[in-house]
């Protein structure tokens, strides 16, 4: 029987763990140091190895010769743990397991004290979808724990947990793993079973996985499947459904000009072609994120481990391509994910965001342009300025810079420091408005709002407005001030009240 990858190899000691060093490090040596907490919080995105080292750290803590701080598997506790039926070891899907009665029972049951080791794990899987009262419950058998008790949370949605059951773990983030990390997991687990692969196929299915080690290992056996242990990057094209680079290259074209009548006809064929409209959408945002690495990064080989000819073509097409009009298709494609869950007729979301593209690109003024326009603007907005703060200008007229003013130094300087997706986050969602030393960015869009004012960007805009007059400084609020126009209202207006909608 064919046993699927994922389970086949995972990792039974921390150092089978991918890409969570900073993680295993700090477990291994809470046991070498006798320093185990009895509550633990792993937090991360699905597959990135939660419940598995939430299963090594068990064992580990019960073993009685640990070997580098993982169970050695040989002693009479790691023999009698590794049986699935222990009574020592319990896994809990919360998912299915959410309310107050099952919490209760699990506090009698702590009660009582391990059969075999030292510990009692509880490892509590998803524990964001306990109800509110099974909280409650949780948080009392975690404020006065016995002795031989350890529980591990596991959760997708940290933000979902109550802070009073945060405070009382010791929390662990789990990373997406990296490219690099997968692929040679991959390779290993290739040799390992005498399949053959080419590094271009190998690092095309890592990128697929998208740092997640399940997804990654999911698609791998979709690929073994199809090859018959031969894996080559057009299997791997072909088993996951995804288009081939020509033909995205070429659609890619066609965007990049705003072609609209090619376009359309090259989305047909492959259509006709029967490939599935979010895979279409799905590849040609990859393209267009490719296409986006080529033009903004400078190792950008090492990034994307492509076959030599088609680097040459996405370089090609890079060159003679803005940043921000690339920017601009791969918005527009990745958005679409979500919009293609609310309606029936896939194919019309497609081919409409796709005509909006091809318009936006057409009428598209470069950044350059738009910083001109705004520096030609000046002398205008100067006397707008006047009229509102009249006091300051005419003091120092000659001293002041307006908000446009700085708003195009802003773009400019972000630009020299090659910062392409803060110029993005600042497009046509983005005012702006000068208030004494304060430049508030004022973002109607709520996701670039939250990109905005993540730490690292707000301290990159802050260090750029501070270089370009010292002691400037930037806000950055969030007003809605249009409700972005729905998939209906879009499909509407091109095509009449007539549509059909879920
Ligand atoms: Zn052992």
């Amino acid at each position: 029987m064919y046993l699927a990858l994922y389970r086949k190899y995972r990792p039974t000691t921390f150092d089978g763990v991918i890409g969570q060093e900073h993680i295993t490090t700090s477990l291994k040596n809470q046991i070498k140091n006798d320093a185990i907490s009895h509550a633990y919080l792993f937090c991360g995105t699905r597959g990135t190895g939660k419940t598995s080292v939430a299963k090594i750290f068990a064992k580990s803590i019960n073993c009685e010769h640990p070997v580098g701080g993982s169970a050695c598997g040989k002693c009479p506790t790691c023999v009698a743990l590794n049986d699935p039926s222990n009574l020592d070891i319990l896994e809990i899907d919360a998912a299915s397991n959410n309310r107050v009665d099952e919490i209760r029972e699990l506090r009698e049951k702590v009660k009582y004290p391990p059969v075999n080791g030292k510990f009692k794990v509880y490892i509590i899987d998803e524990v964001h979808m306990l109800t509110d009262s099974a909280f409650n419950a949780l948080l009392k058998t975690l404020e006065e724990p016995p002795k031989h008790v350890v529980f591990i949370l596991a959760t997708t949605e940290v933000q979902k947990l109550p802070a009073t059951i945060l405070s009382r773990c010791l929390r662990f983030d789990f990373k997406l793993v990296g490219l690099t990390d997968l692929e040679n997991h991959l390779k290993r687990i290739f040799n390992d079973s005498g399949i053959k692969f080419d590094d271009s196929a190998v690092s095309l299915i890592a990128r697929l996985g998208e740092g997640s080690v399940r997804d990654t290992l999911s698609i791998a056996d979709m690929c073994v499947a199809y090859t018959n242990k031969n894996i080559t990057y057009d299997a791997v094209l072909n088993a996951v459904g995804a288009i081939d680079k020509n033909a995205l290259s070429l659609l890619a074209g066609h965007i990049l000009k705003g072609d609209v009548h090619n376009l359309l006809n090259e989305l047909n064929v492959i259509i006709e072609k029967g490939k599935n409209i979010a895979q279409i959408a799905k590849d040609l945002a990859g393209y267009f994120r490719d296409l986006a690495v080529v033009k903004t990064c400078e190792d950008f080989n090492a990034i994307l481990k492509y076959p030599e000819t088609f680097v040459e073509k996405l370089k090609e097409q890079a060159n003679v391509s803005e940043t921000d009009v690339i920017l601009k298709a791969l918005k527009t494609y990745s958005a679409l994910d979500n919009e293609f869950r609310l309606i029936t007729n896939p194919r019309i979301v497609l081919e409409v965001a796709s005509l909006n593209l091809c318009d936006e690109i057409k009428n598209h003024v470069s950044l350059e342009k738009r910083v001109e326009a705004l520096e030609v603007k000046k002398p205008q907005t100067m006397q707008v300025a006047a009229v509102a703060m009249p006091e300051v200008v005419l003091q120092n007229p000659t001293e002041q810079d307006s908000d446009k003013t700085l708003f195009g130094k802003l773009l400019v300087n972000l630009r020299k420091q090659n910062e392409v997706m803060l110029i993005a986050l600042l497009g046509e969602n983005t005012n702006f408005s000068l208030n004494g030393k304060v430049l508030t960015l004022i973002s109607s869009h709520e996701q670039e709002f939250k990109a905005l004012t993540k730490p690292d960007n707000l301290k990159i805009l802050n260090n750029i407005m501070n270089e370009i007059k010292a002691g400037y400084s930037i806000n950055v609020e969030y007003k809605e001030e249009k409700v972005e126009k729905s998939v209906e209202d879009i499909l509407r207006e091109k095509f009449g009240d007539d549509i059909n909608f879920k």
